[in-house]
Protein backbone atom coordinates (compact mmCIF):
# COMPACT_ATOMS: atom_id res chain seq x y z
CA UNK A 1 0.00 0.00 0.00
CA UNK A 2 1.16 3.52 -1.10
CA UNK A 3 1.43 5.29 2.56
CA UNK A 4 2.34 8.40 0.89
CA UNK A 5 0.58 11.30 2.95
CA UNK A 6 -0.81 12.88 -0.31
CA UNK A 7 -2.84 9.91 -1.29
CA UNK A 8 -4.25 8.47 1.67
CA UNK A 9 -3.34 10.44 4.90
CA UNK A 10 -6.61 10.78 7.30
CA UNK A 11 -4.82 12.23 10.29
CA UNK A 12 -7.49 11.36 12.71
CA UNK A 13 -9.95 8.42 12.21
CA UNK A 14 -12.86 8.01 14.14
CA UNK A 15 -14.56 4.76 14.03
CA UNK A 16 -18.39 4.72 14.84
CA UNK A 17 -20.94 7.38 14.42
CA UNK A 18 -22.62 6.87 17.55
CA UNK A 19 -22.62 10.02 20.27
CA UNK A 20 -19.16 9.21 21.47
CA UNK A 21 -17.32 9.13 17.50
CA UNK A 22 -19.51 12.20 16.74
CA UNK A 23 -18.61 14.44 19.88
CA UNK A 24 -15.26 12.94 19.42
CA UNK A 25 -14.51 14.02 16.17
CA UNK A 26 -16.58 17.46 16.35
CA UNK A 27 -13.86 18.09 19.33
CA UNK A 28 -10.95 17.32 17.33
CA UNK A 29 -11.79 19.32 15.02
CA UNK A 30 -12.80 21.88 17.21
CA UNK A 31 -9.52 21.95 19.23
CA UNK A 32 -7.26 22.07 15.74
CA UNK A 33 -8.78 23.40 13.12
CA UNK A 34 -6.35 22.22 10.83
CA UNK A 35 -6.10 18.64 11.39
CA UNK A 36 -8.38 16.31 9.02
CA UNK A 37 -10.67 14.32 10.88
CA UNK A 38 -12.84 11.67 9.34
CA UNK A 39 -15.29 9.71 10.45
CA UNK A 40 -16.21 6.17 9.36
CA UNK A 41 -20.01 4.30 10.29
CA UNK A 42 -20.75 0.61 9.41
CA UNK A 43 -24.26 1.49 9.03
CA UNK A 44 -26.06 3.89 6.39
CA UNK A 45 -27.16 6.33 9.06
CA UNK A 46 -25.20 7.12 11.86
CA UNK A 47 -26.53 7.95 15.25
CA UNK A 48 -29.19 5.13 15.74
CA UNK A 49 -29.31 4.75 19.04
CA UNK A 50 -29.55 9.06 19.52
CA UNK A 51 -32.45 8.39 17.69
CA UNK A 52 -34.25 6.21 19.38
CA UNK A 53 -33.05 6.96 23.21
CA UNK A 54 -35.11 7.88 26.07
CA UNK A 55 -38.45 6.89 23.94
CA UNK A 56 -37.76 8.44 20.92
CA UNK A 57 -36.91 12.03 23.32
CA UNK A 58 -33.45 11.76 24.17
CA UNK A 59 -32.44 11.51 27.59
CA UNK A 60 -28.96 13.71 26.44
CA UNK A 61 -27.86 13.82 30.49
CA UNK A 62 -28.57 14.42 34.02
CA UNK A 63 -28.89 17.61 36.29
CA UNK A 64 -25.92 16.66 38.74
CA UNK A 65 -22.46 19.18 38.25
CA UNK A 66 -20.81 17.52 41.20
CA UNK A 67 -17.94 15.49 39.83
CA UNK A 68 -17.87 13.41 42.44
CA UNK A 69 -21.92 12.41 43.07
CA UNK A 70 -21.88 12.10 39.18
CA UNK A 71 -19.88 9.23 39.28
CA UNK A 72 -21.56 7.28 41.69
CA UNK A 73 -24.26 6.85 38.92
CA UNK A 74 -21.57 4.73 37.29
CA UNK A 75 -21.33 1.04 38.67
CA UNK A 76 -18.60 0.62 36.36
CA UNK A 77 -15.97 2.83 36.07
CA UNK A 78 -17.41 5.69 38.32
CA UNK A 79 -13.45 6.32 40.24
CA UNK A 80 -12.33 6.97 37.04
CA UNK A 81 -14.22 9.00 35.82
CA UNK A 82 -14.38 11.73 38.14
CA UNK A 83 -10.62 13.16 36.89
CA UNK A 84 -12.63 12.89 33.59
CA UNK A 85 -15.97 14.62 34.39
CA UNK A 86 -13.35 17.53 36.15
CA UNK A 87 -12.32 18.28 32.93
CA UNK A 88 -15.85 18.01 30.91
CA UNK A 89 -19.52 17.66 32.97
CA UNK A 90 -23.00 17.60 32.11
CA UNK A 91 -22.85 21.45 32.57
CA UNK A 92 -20.51 21.30 29.52
CA UNK A 93 -22.57 19.88 27.66
CA UNK A 94 -25.70 21.86 28.65
CA UNK A 95 -23.03 25.30 27.73
CA UNK A 96 -22.28 23.38 24.70
CA UNK A 97 -25.47 22.35 23.26
CA UNK A 98 -26.68 26.46 24.31
CA UNK A 99 -23.95 28.09 21.91
CA UNK A 100 -26.09 26.03 19.01
CA UNK A 101 -29.28 27.12 20.42
CA UNK A 102 -30.37 23.94 21.94
CA UNK A 103 -31.51 24.16 25.19
CA UNK A 104 -32.19 21.44 27.47
CA UNK A 105 -35.21 21.40 30.27
CA UNK A 106 -34.81 19.14 33.67
CA UNK A 107 -37.28 16.89 34.86
CA UNK A 108 -38.26 16.28 38.47
CA UNK A 109 -35.94 13.33 39.00
CA UNK A 110 -33.01 15.36 37.31
CA UNK A 111 -33.29 13.97 33.63
CA UNK A 112 -32.32 16.34 30.87
CA UNK A 113 -33.41 16.12 27.19
CA UNK A 114 -33.81 18.57 24.53
CA UNK A 115 -36.71 21.26 25.32
CA UNK A 116 -38.29 19.80 21.88
CA UNK A 117 -38.57 16.79 23.33
CA UNK A 118 -37.38 15.38 20.09
CA UNK A 119 -34.37 13.54 19.37
CA UNK A 120 -33.95 14.57 15.91
CA UNK A 121 -33.24 18.47 17.31
CA UNK A 122 -29.83 16.62 19.04
CA UNK A 123 -29.40 14.42 15.83
CA UNK A 124 -29.68 17.18 13.77
CA UNK A 125 -27.15 19.32 15.63
CA UNK A 126 -24.76 17.30 15.17
CA UNK A 127 -25.20 16.60 11.40
CA UNK A 128 -24.78 20.58 10.73
CA UNK A 129 -21.77 20.56 13.33
CA UNK A 130 -19.95 17.76 11.58
CA UNK A 131 -20.79 19.89 7.86
CA UNK A 132 -19.58 23.43 9.46
CA UNK A 133 -16.55 21.86 10.62
CA UNK A 134 -16.06 20.09 8.51
CA UNK A 135 -15.54 16.54 9.92
CA UNK A 136 -16.01 14.08 6.46
CA UNK A 137 -18.57 11.55 7.28
CA UNK A 138 -17.91 8.33 5.42
CA UNK A 139 -20.75 5.68 5.81
CA UNK A 140 -21.29 2.34 4.79
CA UNK A 141 -18.00 1.46 5.72
CA UNK A 142 -17.29 -1.31 8.54
CA UNK A 143 -14.15 -1.46 9.77
CA UNK A 144 -12.55 -5.21 9.62
CA UNK A 145 -9.09 -5.05 10.61
CA UNK A 146 -6.20 -2.34 11.86
CA UNK A 147 -2.64 -2.99 11.62
CA UNK A 148 0.06 -0.94 12.69
CA UNK A 149 2.60 0.20 9.76
CA UNK A 150 5.30 2.28 11.19
CA UNK A 151 3.75 5.13 13.09
CA UNK A 152 0.47 4.97 11.44
CA UNK A 153 -2.62 2.90 11.92
CA UNK A 154 -4.04 1.19 8.64
CA UNK A 155 -7.37 0.92 8.95
CA UNK A 156 -9.19 -2.17 6.30
CA UNK A 157 -12.77 -1.50 5.99
CA UNK A 158 -14.61 -3.76 3.59
CA UNK A 159 -14.25 -2.10 0.33
CA UNK A 160 -11.20 0.27 1.34
CA UNK A 161 -8.42 1.47 3.26
CA UNK A 162 -7.50 4.11 5.22
CA UNK A 163 -4.34 5.30 6.71
CA UNK A 164 -4.49 7.59 10.21
CA UNK A 165 -1.75 9.04 12.39
CA UNK A 166 -4.17 8.81 14.99
CA UNK A 167 -7.19 6.49 15.81
CA UNK A 168 -10.22 6.58 17.65
CA UNK A 169 -12.47 3.72 18.43
CA UNK A 170 -15.89 4.86 19.08
CA UNK A 171 -17.70 1.12 18.07
CA UNK A 172 -19.59 1.17 21.33
CA UNK A 173 -21.13 -2.79 21.92
CA UNK A 174 -20.15 -3.68 18.64
CA UNK A 175 -18.33 -7.76 18.85
CA UNK A 176 -16.32 -6.54 16.00
CA UNK A 177 -14.57 -3.61 17.44
CA UNK A 178 -13.79 -5.35 20.62
CA UNK A 179 -11.61 -8.12 18.36
CA UNK A 180 -9.84 -5.13 16.72
CA UNK A 181 -9.14 -3.83 20.10
CA UNK A 182 -7.90 -7.81 21.14
CA UNK A 183 -5.62 -8.12 18.04
CA UNK A 184 -3.88 -4.38 19.21
CA UNK A 185 -3.13 -5.88 22.66
CA UNK A 186 -6.47 -4.91 24.95
CA UNK A 187 -8.20 -7.08 26.97
CA UNK A 188 -11.99 -7.18 26.78
CA UNK A 189 -13.74 -7.34 30.13
CA UNK A 190 -16.45 -9.79 29.31
CA UNK A 191 -19.79 -8.27 28.23
CA UNK A 192 -23.15 -8.73 29.68
CA UNK A 193 -26.40 -6.72 28.96
CA UNK A 194 -27.26 -3.89 31.85
CA UNK A 195 -30.37 -1.76 32.31
CA UNK A 196 -32.89 -4.38 31.69
CA UNK A 197 -36.47 -5.54 33.28
CA UNK A 198 -37.14 -8.42 35.44
CA UNK A 199 -39.56 -11.03 34.56
CA UNK A 200 -41.56 -12.36 37.74
CA UNK A 201 -44.11 -15.07 36.62
CA UNK A 202 -46.33 -13.95 40.02
CA UNK A 203 -47.21 -10.39 38.81
CA UNK A 204 -48.31 -12.25 35.40
CA UNK A 205 -50.17 -14.60 36.78
CA UNK A 206 -52.09 -11.58 39.49
CA UNK A 207 -52.51 -9.48 36.07
CA UNK A 208 -51.16 -6.41 38.20
CA UNK A 209 -49.79 -4.89 35.40
CA UNK A 210 -49.79 -0.95 34.95
CA UNK A 211 -49.43 -0.74 39.00
CA UNK A 212 -46.91 1.51 40.11
CA UNK A 213 -45.24 2.28 43.29
CA UNK A 214 -43.10 5.45 44.36
CA UNK A 215 -40.61 4.19 46.41
CA UNK A 216 -39.71 0.17 47.14
CA UNK A 217 -36.09 -1.64 48.44
CA UNK A 218 -35.48 -4.15 46.44
CA UNK A 219 -32.57 -6.58 46.81
CA UNK A 220 -31.10 -10.15 45.81
CA UNK A 221 -31.83 -13.13 48.74
CA UNK A 222 -28.53 -13.64 50.14
CA UNK A 223 -26.43 -10.43 48.70
CA UNK A 224 -25.47 -7.15 49.15
CA UNK A 225 -26.79 -6.18 46.08
CA UNK A 226 -30.10 -3.76 46.33
CA UNK A 227 -31.78 -0.16 45.37
CA UNK A 228 -34.76 1.57 45.82
CA UNK A 229 -36.82 3.75 44.15
CA UNK A 230 -39.92 3.33 41.97
CA UNK A 231 -41.28 0.30 40.70
CA UNK A 232 -43.85 -0.14 38.17
CA UNK A 233 -45.76 -3.53 37.44
CA UNK A 234 -45.53 -4.49 34.01
CA UNK A 235 -47.35 -7.61 31.96
CA UNK A 236 -43.82 -9.86 32.55
CA UNK A 237 -43.00 -8.79 35.75
CA UNK A 238 -41.45 -5.84 37.02
CA UNK A 239 -39.63 -2.76 35.44
CA UNK A 240 -39.15 0.80 36.57
CA UNK A 241 -36.13 2.86 38.00
CA UNK A 242 -35.34 0.23 41.13
CA UNK A 243 -34.98 -2.82 38.65
CA UNK A 244 -33.10 -0.82 36.09
CA UNK A 245 -30.54 0.16 39.22
CA UNK A 246 -30.47 -2.95 40.63
CA UNK A 247 -29.94 -4.67 36.71
CA UNK A 248 -27.17 -2.53 36.38
CA UNK A 249 -25.58 -3.04 40.16
CA UNK A 250 -26.56 -6.27 39.57
CA UNK A 251 -24.70 -6.76 35.79
CA UNK A 252 -22.84 -9.48 36.15
CA UNK A 253 -24.81 -11.61 39.00
CA UNK A 254 -27.62 -11.84 36.61
CA UNK A 255 -24.75 -12.75 33.77
CA UNK A 256 -23.46 -15.11 35.93
CA UNK A 257 -26.72 -17.01 37.52
CA UNK A 258 -28.16 -16.96 33.62
CA UNK A 259 -31.14 -14.01 34.96
CA UNK A 260 -32.61 -16.40 38.17
CA UNK A 261 -32.57 -15.33 41.19
CA UNK A 262 -34.58 -14.70 44.23
CA UNK A 263 -35.92 -10.87 44.82
CA UNK A 264 -36.99 -9.56 48.13
CA UNK A 265 -39.05 -6.91 47.88
CA UNK A 266 -39.67 -4.17 50.87
CA UNK A 267 -42.88 -2.86 49.92
CA UNK A 268 -42.58 0.15 52.83
CA UNK A 269 -39.03 1.11 53.23
CA UNK A 270 -39.87 4.26 55.07
CA UNK A 271 -41.20 2.14 58.07
CA UNK A 272 -39.79 -0.36 60.28
CA UNK A 273 -41.63 -3.79 60.99
CA UNK A 274 -42.49 -2.76 64.54
CA UNK A 275 -43.97 0.44 63.16
CA UNK A 276 -46.24 -1.57 61.06
CA UNK A 277 -47.48 -3.85 63.47
CA UNK A 278 -48.23 -0.96 65.99
CA UNK A 279 -50.03 0.95 63.27
CA UNK A 280 -52.08 -2.26 62.56
CA UNK A 281 -52.89 -3.07 65.73
CA UNK A 282 -53.93 0.91 65.99
CA UNK A 283 -56.50 0.42 63.03
CA UNK A 284 -57.79 -2.63 64.79
CA UNK A 285 -58.59 -0.97 67.94
CA UNK A 286 -60.49 2.28 66.52
CA UNK A 287 -61.69 -0.18 63.41
CA UNK A 288 -62.43 -3.22 64.03
CA UNK A 289 -65.05 -4.10 61.86
CA UNK A 290 -63.13 -2.83 58.74
CA UNK A 291 -61.99 -5.43 56.37
CA UNK A 292 -58.42 -6.00 56.08
CA UNK A 293 -58.34 -5.23 52.11
CA UNK A 294 -60.24 -1.86 52.53
CA UNK A 295 -58.03 -1.12 55.74
CA UNK A 296 -55.49 2.04 54.41
CA UNK A 297 -52.48 0.22 56.47
CA UNK A 298 -50.02 0.96 53.73
CA UNK A 299 -50.29 3.42 50.58
CA UNK A 300 -50.34 0.35 47.99
CA UNK A 301 -53.01 0.14 45.24
CA UNK A 302 -56.12 -2.00 46.30
CA UNK A 303 -55.34 -4.75 43.59
CA UNK A 304 -51.55 -4.97 44.99
CA UNK A 305 -52.54 -5.11 48.77
CA UNK A 306 -55.13 -7.83 48.68
CA UNK A 307 -52.77 -9.74 46.43
CA UNK A 308 -50.66 -9.46 49.50
CA UNK A 309 -52.98 -10.09 51.90
CA UNK A 310 -53.77 -13.45 50.07
CA UNK A 311 -49.63 -14.31 50.57
CA UNK A 312 -49.95 -13.57 54.08
CA UNK A 313 -52.81 -16.47 54.26
CA UNK A 314 -55.27 -13.83 54.73
CA UNK A 315 -58.50 -13.35 53.35
CA UNK A 316 -59.08 -9.70 52.43
CA UNK A 317 -62.38 -9.99 53.90
CA UNK A 318 -61.44 -10.92 56.89
CA UNK A 319 -62.87 -7.75 59.83
CA UNK A 320 -59.87 -6.45 61.26
CA UNK A 321 -61.33 -6.85 64.83
CA UNK A 322 -60.81 -10.84 64.24
CA UNK A 323 -57.40 -10.68 63.83
CA UNK A 324 -54.85 -11.84 66.09
CA UNK A 325 -51.24 -10.21 66.84
CA UNK A 326 -49.31 -13.04 64.70
CA UNK A 327 -51.31 -12.42 61.56
CA UNK A 328 -50.25 -8.61 61.83
CA UNK A 329 -47.09 -9.85 62.41
CA UNK A 330 -47.19 -12.18 59.41
CA UNK A 331 -48.56 -9.20 57.21
CA UNK A 332 -45.87 -6.86 58.61
CA UNK A 333 -43.00 -10.12 57.46
CA UNK A 334 -44.58 -9.88 53.83
CA UNK A 335 -44.43 -6.36 53.39
CA UNK A 336 -41.23 -6.34 53.97
CA UNK A 337 -39.48 -9.03 53.26
CA UNK A 338 -41.59 -10.25 50.37
CA UNK A 339 -39.77 -13.21 48.12
CA UNK A 340 -40.55 -13.63 44.21
CA UNK A 341 -38.51 -16.00 41.69
CA UNK A 342 -37.08 -13.90 38.58
CA UNK A 343 -37.19 -16.38 35.88
CA UNK A 344 -35.70 -14.25 32.96
CA UNK A 345 -34.76 -10.67 31.47
CA UNK A 346 -36.67 -8.31 29.30
CA UNK A 347 -35.14 -5.74 27.53
CA UNK A 348 -36.19 -1.86 28.65
CA UNK A 349 -37.46 0.07 25.62
CA UNK A 350 -36.10 3.47 26.53
CA UNK A 351 -32.82 2.43 27.03
CA UNK A 352 -30.26 -0.70 27.38
CA UNK A 353 -25.92 -0.90 27.61
CA UNK A 354 -23.89 -3.58 27.70
CA UNK A 355 -21.90 -3.57 30.93
CA UNK A 356 -17.88 -4.71 29.88
CA UNK A 357 -15.61 -3.45 26.94
CA UNK A 358 -12.23 -1.74 27.10
CA UNK A 359 -10.07 -2.38 30.08
CA UNK A 360 -10.04 0.88 32.12
CA UNK A 361 -6.72 -0.07 33.78
CA UNK A 362 -5.34 0.14 30.30
CA UNK A 363 -6.43 3.55 29.11
CA UNK A 364 -4.86 6.60 30.75
CA UNK A 365 -7.02 9.98 31.20
CA UNK A 366 -6.31 11.55 27.89
CA UNK A 367 -7.90 8.29 27.03
CA UNK A 368 -4.95 6.62 24.68
CA UNK A 369 -4.54 3.03 25.04
CA UNK A 370 -1.35 2.22 27.62
CA UNK A 371 -0.78 -0.81 25.19
CA UNK A 372 -0.62 0.92 21.74
CA UNK A 373 0.34 4.41 21.37
CA UNK A 374 -1.82 7.39 19.22
CA UNK A 375 -5.02 4.92 19.98
CA UNK A 376 -7.72 6.46 22.03
CA UNK A 377 -10.82 4.99 23.21
CA UNK A 378 -14.28 6.69 23.92
CA UNK A 379 -18.31 5.99 25.19
CA UNK A 380 -19.42 2.67 25.59
CA UNK A 381 -17.14 0.16 24.41
CA UNK A 382 -14.82 0.93 27.12
CA UNK A 383 -15.97 -0.73 30.27
CA UNK A 384 -17.98 2.17 31.56
CA UNK A 385 -21.57 2.31 32.18
CA UNK A 386 -24.23 4.11 34.43
CA UNK A 387 -27.85 3.48 35.80
CA UNK A 388 -30.22 4.75 33.80
CA UNK A 389 -30.94 8.36 33.16
CA UNK A 390 -28.65 10.39 31.00
CA UNK A 391 -25.56 9.02 32.37
CA UNK A 392 -24.66 6.56 29.32
CA UNK A 393 -24.86 9.70 27.12
CA UNK A 394 -22.87 11.83 29.44
CA UNK A 395 -19.91 9.27 29.30
CA UNK A 396 -20.24 9.11 25.33
CA UNK A 397 -19.81 12.91 25.43
CA UNK A 398 -17.16 13.32 28.75
CA UNK A 399 -14.95 10.29 27.04
CA UNK A 400 -15.74 11.63 23.38
CA UNK A 401 -14.62 15.38 24.30
CA UNK A 402 -11.28 14.17 25.91
CA UNK A 403 -10.50 11.51 23.40
CA UNK A 404 -10.76 13.88 20.41
CA UNK A 405 -8.85 16.71 22.19
CA UNK A 406 -6.28 14.19 22.92
CA UNK A 407 -5.97 12.84 19.89
CA UNK A 408 -4.90 16.12 17.90
CA UNK A 409 -2.27 16.79 21.05
C1 LIG B 1 -33.04 1.97 23.03
C2 LIG B 1 -31.94 2.72 23.73
C3 LIG B 1 -32.25 3.93 24.34
C4 LIG B 1 -31.24 4.63 25.03
N1 LIG B 1 -31.57 5.82 25.65
C5 LIG B 1 -30.62 6.49 26.33
C6 LIG B 1 -30.92 7.74 26.93
O1 LIG B 1 -32.02 8.29 26.80
N2 LIG B 1 -29.93 8.34 27.66
C7 LIG B 1 -28.67 7.79 27.79
O2 LIG B 1 -27.82 8.38 28.46
N3 LIG B 1 -28.35 6.63 27.18
C8 LIG B 1 -29.29 5.99 26.45
N4 LIG B 1 -28.97 4.80 25.84
C9 LIG B 1 -27.58 4.35 25.90
C10 LIG B 1 -26.78 5.13 24.84
O3 LIG B 1 -27.50 5.11 23.63
C11 LIG B 1 -25.40 4.50 24.65
O4 LIG B 1 -24.75 4.46 25.87
C12 LIG B 1 -24.62 5.37 23.65
O5 LIG B 1 -25.26 5.38 22.40
C13 LIG B 1 -23.20 4.82 23.47
O6 LIG B 1 -22.59 5.63 22.52
P1 LIG B 1 -21.37 5.09 21.64
O7 LIG B 1 -21.12 6.16 20.63
O8 LIG B 1 -20.28 4.68 22.53
O9 LIG B 1 -21.92 3.77 20.95
P2 LIG B 1 -23.08 3.57 19.87
O10 LIG B 1 -24.15 4.57 20.05
O11 LIG B 1 -23.44 2.14 19.94
O12 LIG B 1 -22.37 3.87 18.49
C14 LIG B 1 -21.39 3.01 17.94
C15 LIG B 1 -21.39 3.21 16.44
O13 LIG B 1 -20.29 2.49 15.89
C16 LIG B 1 -20.70 1.85 14.70
N5 LIG B 1 -19.80 0.71 14.49
C17 LIG B 1 -19.69 -0.40 15.24
N6 LIG B 1 -18.74 -1.21 14.76
C18 LIG B 1 -18.24 -0.59 13.67
C19 LIG B 1 -17.22 -0.93 12.74
N7 LIG B 1 -16.52 -2.06 12.82
N8 LIG B 1 -16.94 -0.05 11.73
C20 LIG B 1 -17.64 1.12 11.62
N9 LIG B 1 -18.61 1.47 12.47
C21 LIG B 1 -18.90 0.64 13.50
C22 LIG B 1 -22.14 1.46 14.99
O14 LIG B 1 -22.87 1.23 13.79
C23 LIG B 1 -22.64 2.67 15.76
O15 LIG B 1 -23.18 3.66 14.92
C24 LIG B 1 -29.93 4.11 25.12
C25 LIG B 1 -29.63 2.89 24.48
C26 LIG B 1 -30.61 2.21 23.79
C27 LIG B 1 -30.26 0.93 23.12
Amino acid sequence: MDMSPKKYSRKIVVVGGGPAGFFAALAAKTAKPSAKVVLLEQSEAPLQKVKVSGGGRCNVTHACFNPVLLAKNYPRGGKELIPLFEQFQPLDMVRWFSERKIFLKTEKDGRMFPNTDSSDTIMRCFLEEAKKCPVEIVLNTELVSVRKVQDRFVLDCKRTSFVADRLILATGSSRKGWEIVKSLGHTIEEPVPSLFSFQVPFFLEKNLAGISIDKVALCIRNTSLSASGPLLVTHWGVSGPVVLTLSSLAARYFGEHRYKAELIIDWVPSLSKERLHQGMERLKKYHPKKHLGTARIVPLSNSLWRCLCEKSSMSPDTPLGKMFSRDFLKLSDVLKNDRYSMTGKSHHKAEFVTCGGVRRSEITSSMESMKCPHLFFCGEMIDIDGITGGFNFQNAWTTGWIAGKSAVR
